[in-house]
């Protein structure tokens, strides 16, 4: 008889099943017309019902079936019990039948550490700009983004009526990523993606010193490595403090999944622990291809000027 499903692939299996219905959520609350907006930080650091209900969603979801896992949401929540239709406890099939990379086969459920960014994008979210948002559910383990699910509630949202709508990327360390097309960026050309909403001098001083051809500024950490492995552009440049482990924990695992590579713009790797500042201080550099190229590149007025 089959030996049952290791315990990192149930939690894989149902993060995809939750991401889903988290994107339903999402565009529920759009099509219902009220946002709930709430100003975190400032004008640039939005909350909107959306965020509100999809943690509650994931968080509570994922707790009922892995209690003994550490949770940690973007949002400061009220503590109050979330209603059941809030609830999903449906898991993927197909990512149950695949096996456990080796190395995870004895990973226990204290051992994990679910960082969850409910709506990543949240400022376009409330412009309209509803391709640039991603739901983020990052798995660590050690210390390292080892599992992730990215869902893009509005992928094809600009393609008609009959495309389907949303999509669910998901990956794991040893194992590959899964729900997109792997596509290399043009040979030979430097294509930097960057923030759309957070700029500064020195986001833009840093992506100058690396003379792109091209700059494409979008919302979303998720959004922009999803640029990445579909060969939208070469590299993901942020300079600047502001994303936090949320942001960085699903991505880097499916990036890292294909054979890419996300650090700080100092070229220190990310840890996940439970434990960890949750502020990416020292920014973002990530690519899938020629990494070294970029760290190279970046000055050390730069890199000096942000501290991890
Ligand atoms: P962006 O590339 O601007 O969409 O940022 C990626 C992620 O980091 C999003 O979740 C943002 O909300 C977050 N982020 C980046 N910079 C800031 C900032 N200055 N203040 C608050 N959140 C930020
Ligand atoms: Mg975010
Ligand atoms: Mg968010």
């Amino acid at each position: 008889s089959m030996a049952s499903p290791a315990l990192l692939m149930r939690v894989v299996a149902s993060a995809y099943s939750v991401a889903e219905k988290a994107a339903t959520i999402v565009r529920n609350v759009m099509s219902a017309g009220d946002l709930g907006i709430v100003e975190k930080a400032g004008p640039n650091d939005l909350q909107t019902k959306a965020d509100r209900l999809v943690q509650m969603s994931i968080c509570a979801s994922l707790a009922r079936k892995f209690p003994k896992m550490t949770i940690i949401g973007e949002e400061e929540l009220p503590t109050d019990d979330v209603t059941e239709d809030l609830i999903e406890d449906g898991h993927c099939e197909e990512i149950l039948k695949k096996p456990c990379p080796a190395q995870y086969t004895g990973i226990k459920e204290e051992e994990l550490v679910i960082w969850v960014d409910p709506l990543d994008g949240t400022k376009e979210y409330t412009e309209g700009l509803l391709d640039h948002v991603t739901v983020l559910i990052g798995i660590a383990y050690g210390g390292k983004a080892i599992a992730g699910v990215i869902n893009q509630p509005y992928y094809n949202y600009e393609a008609g009526a009959n495309a389907v709508l949303g999509r669910t990327i998901w990956g794991v360390l040893g194992m590959g990523a899964f729900g997109f097309q792997l596509t290399e960026a043009p040979a030979g050309k430097h294509i930097v993606v960057t923030t759309r909403s957070h700029s500064s001098a020195l986001v833009n001083e840093c992506i100058a010193a690396l003379n792109p051809d091209h700059v494409i500024r979008v919302g979303g950490a998720g959004n922009k490595v999803i640029q990445l492995i579909e060969g939208k552009a070469s590299a993901y440049v942020f300079a600047s403090p502001g994303c936090k482990k949320w942001d960085t924990c699903a991505p880097e695992a499916i990036l890292h999944a294909v054979g890419g590579k996300i650090t700080d713009i100092r070229g220190n790797s990310f840890q996940y622990n439970k434990e960890v500042k949750h502020m990416n201080s020292a920014g973002v550099l990530a690519t899938l291809r020629n990494y070294d190229y970029y760290a190279s590149r970046i000055p050390n007025t730069v890199k000096e000027s942000l501290v991890p």
